[in-house]
């Protein structure tokens, strides 16, 4: 969407915007604090502007469905499913009605917040239920912050940590990415060490990526963790069909260039999926294409999705990995499994509610 939208701006920018208005800098750093700090919604909530620009900027810009001004770019929440252990998925619509996905994971002492950089994704990956609807379009930065902030909303609480893990592929909406990343850190305090973007892989990606981060962060140490999947190039494209035009070792040469850039080490993500990819000698496979790395390995279960008859990898079967890869010296860690799961794994719920949702979502 092309309408300039005030969530995703630096104070500065905030304050250039103000002057802009004809309206002294000041005002631009009383929107910072009442966009971040207090999560205002519209322009006419934030009070302590002057009332006459208030109204006189409610009717020239953007309205959202309710006819509220819509100049700050939150979106609406449609759902939102609570599991016993506190994970609260969230279902937002944004302003031209399409509807994506956040996840906050409360554990000690921390907030995930797991969110989505695209409504939708092309790349097709066939165990994940949000590429089976294809791309819809990227998401704009405030799209992107508007997550974070509805989570700490709906849970009350300030998220720690952000992993774009969601729907779509970062890869391909690297400028928005980037700016929301400098949003959050510089506007919303959290630290670059804490926020983790996931990439299934895009050629010619990933020094672009680091040249980008450094050029817009000034420094790149978020953590990039690529999904893997597979320890050789044949299973890899069974499974991730655009990993056609990327072969392993390419893939793996951009890792390398990567580190070299960002002086980060890479970590990877690898789905487990019950007797396809999950056996002794896939663990060995995969510690030997990694050797030289020093590099963390993330292991995923497999979340069944309606659309697959993939099976989940058995206990014995993650153990028996995870023993495999440590040792051979790699550090491991599995992912556990998360309350909603069952029945809204990435790009699930969104699916589901698609049926019962209008086109323009009703209000939930
Ligand atoms: N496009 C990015 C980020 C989104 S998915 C990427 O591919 O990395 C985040 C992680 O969840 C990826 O590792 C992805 O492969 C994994 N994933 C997708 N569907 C899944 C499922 N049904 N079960 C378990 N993990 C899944």
């Amino acid at each position: 969407m092309s309408t300039t939208r005030l969530l995703g701006m630096s104070r500065p920018e905030l304050e250039r915007w103000a002057e802009e208005q004809g309206q002294p800098a000041f005002r631009g750093r009383q929107l910072h604090d009442w966009l971040y700090a207090r999560g205002a919604r519209s322009l006419e909530a934030i009070t302590v502007l002057p009332k006459a620009w208030r109204q006189q900027l409610a009717q020239a810009g953007p309205q959202d469905a309710e006819g509220a001004d819509d100049w700050i770019g939150r979106s609406r929440g449609v759902h939102r499913a609570v599991a016993a252990d506190g994970t609260t998925k969230l279902l937002l619509a944004t302003a031209d009605g399409h509807t994506i996905e956040t996840v906050g994971i409360p554990a000690e002492g921390r907030l995930t917040v797991c969110v989505s950089s695209q409504v939708g994704c092309p790349m097709a990956c066939r165990f994940c239920a949000t590429g089976k609807g294809g791309l819809q379009r990227s998401l704009a930065v405030h799209e992107i912050v508007d997550q974070v902030l509805s989570v700490r909303e709906a849970m009350e609480q300030r998220p720690s940590h952000v992993v774009f893990m969601g729907m779509g592929e970062p890869l391909l909406n690297i400028e928005a990415v980037l700016a929301a990343i400098r949003c959050l850190c510089s506007d919303l305090g959290m630290a670059q060490r804490q926020i983790t973007l996931s990439t299934v892989g895009v050629p010619r990606t990933l020094p672009r990526l680091a040249e980008l981060a450094l050029q817009k962060l000034g420094r790149a140490q978020f953590t990039l963790a690529v999904s893997l999947h597979a320890p050789e190039q044949r299973l890899r494209e069974d499974l991730i069909p655009t990993a056609h035009a990327y072969p392993l070792e390419a893939l793996l040469a951009d890792c390398r260039d990567y580190l070299a850039i960002t002086g980060r080490r890479v970590s990877f993500e690898y789905i487990l999926l019950g007797g396809l990819n999950d056996q002794p000698r896939h663990a060995d496979g995969l510690a030997r294409l990694i050797r030289g790395f020093q590099s963390h390995v993330n292991l995923i279960p497999y979340n069944p999705i309606a659309e697959e008859q993939f099976q989940r990898p058995t206990a014995a079967a993650v153990q028996a990995f995870r023993r495999g890869l440590q040792e051979r010296g790699i550090a491991v860690s599995v992912r556990a499994s998360r309350g909603l799961e069952a029945d809204a794994a990435c790009g699930q719920l969104r699916r589901r509610l698609a049926d019962s949702l209008a086109p323009a979502p009703a209000a939930g």
